[in-house]
């Protein structure tokens, strides 16, 4: 099948495109560029030099009326659910890669339920699922009986996966996925190739279109993003930005999303490449509203309660609560998590610090059919 967006990115990026971090521009350029109403893909790269990050508070300014006009007050909450750690992969940054001697988990219908009614419990009617990937443990059919049950329990089941054709993301939305979430973890194929040693992963090119092949099968929403902090984290995003414009102009329909996770190092373990700090990560939120005005933003509990807190001021549209990254880690925890979180507060916690900051917690925004 034809990806006609992938391709239009695919030519973006091969056209030598320069790191933001190149990018010098004068002061009231930046500033003309605050009133605009549209930003080209060329802007939305000097938002994102260095320069930029000296009229964060203006940025900041016109990414909160933007997201106001566009959103509302609201803040949709969804938490992500672990189906499984099996994984053929080795990403050398991850805590369920196969090289790593941890105990490996695969939640059973019963665990599911278990893990779902605790989540349903909290008001929460958006879930994320994931899976590592092994077609032994956990193929497209058992992922689409696991989304079966959760349709008993929540209005919209978003997928976090391996990358799959056409026909299969087609099948999981038959079953009851609504939304794919899926990170190209980094656009520069250089370090993606060192990142990504062996398994299916390495194939750059098959995961690039996934998002693409989310929308041709008719999924609803689509959510990318790169781990910032392997490579360049300004081009990164920026690749990402133009990743999401490229998908909106192909599917005006599907309601697009960027996320930002930042990599954590791990203590004896994966270190970050680059450090990515609070003040770019805010700079690259509202930089990105200012460009896809209507584009969703998701921050995810790998960042401190104080930073989320901040950042909701910046263009976030979703967040997640009451994280837990291990298999079942709610109901019967078995083994260690995929990554550290650093923001610990359930739903009532973080509904309690929205409604004080002005914004609408929102639970359920979708039911599927
Ligand atoms: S990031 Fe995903 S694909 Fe890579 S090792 Fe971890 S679980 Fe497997």
């Amino acid at each position: 099948m034809n990806t006609p967006a992938t391709t239009r990115f695919r030519a973006l990026q091969e056209a030598g495109l320069a790191s933001p971090a190149a990018a010098t521009p004068e002061l009231p350029a930046l500033q003309r560029l605050l009133t605009q109403d549209r930003l080209t893909p060329a802007e939305f790269r000097l938002l994102l030099s260095p320069a930029a990050e000296t009229l964060l508070e203006p940025l900041a300014r016109r990414a909160q009326e933007l997201t106001l006009r566009h959103f509302g007050r609201t803040m949709q909450l969804y938490t992500p659910l672990y189906l499984a750690n099996y994984c053929v992969n080795g990403c050398t940054y991850c805590g369920y890669s196969a090289g790593q001697r941890i105990e490996r988990h695969r939640l059973t219908p019963d665990q599911l339920r278990r893990e779902a009614e605790v989540i349903a419990a909290t008001g929460l009617r958006h879930v994320l699922v994931l899976t590592g990937e092994s077609l032994t443990h956990t193929p497209p059919d058992y992922i689409g009986d696991c989304i079966e049950i959760l349709r008993d329990y929540f209005t919209s089941i978003a997928i976090e996966i391996y990358p799959l054709s056409v026909d299969s993301y087609r099948e999981l939305a038959g079953r009851g996925a609504d939304s794919l979430t899926l990170y190209q973890e980094t656009y520069d194929r250089t370090r993606y190739a060192e990142l990504h040693p062996y398994g299916p992963k390495r194939d750059y090119d098959f995961r690039l279109a996934a998002p693409e092949r989310g929308c041709q099968a008719g999924l609803r929403a689509v959510n990318i993003g790169a781990l910032l902090g392997l490579h360049d984290a300004r081009l990164e995003f920026l690749l990402t930005g133009l990743h999401a414009y490229c998908l909106q102009e192909q599917y005006p329909g599907v309601d697009l999303a960027v996320s930002l996770p930042r990599i954590r190092p791990v203590p004896g373990g994966f270190q970050p490449a680059v450090a990515v700090t609070d003040r770019m990560l805010a700079q690259f939120i509202a930089a990105f509203r200012l460009f896809m005005p209507r584009a969703g933003i998701a921050l995810s509990t790998r960042e401190r309660a104080s930073i989320r807190d901040g950042l909701i001021h910046f263009g976030v549209t979703r967040l997640s609560a009451g994280s837990n990254t291990a298999v079942g880690g709610r109901t019967c925890q078995s083994g260690s998590g995929q990554f550290e979180i650093d923001d610990h507060r359930g739903v009532a916690e973080i509904s309690a610090m929205l409604y004080q900051a002005g914004r609408q917690p929102v639970f359920k925004d979708w039911q599927t059919l």
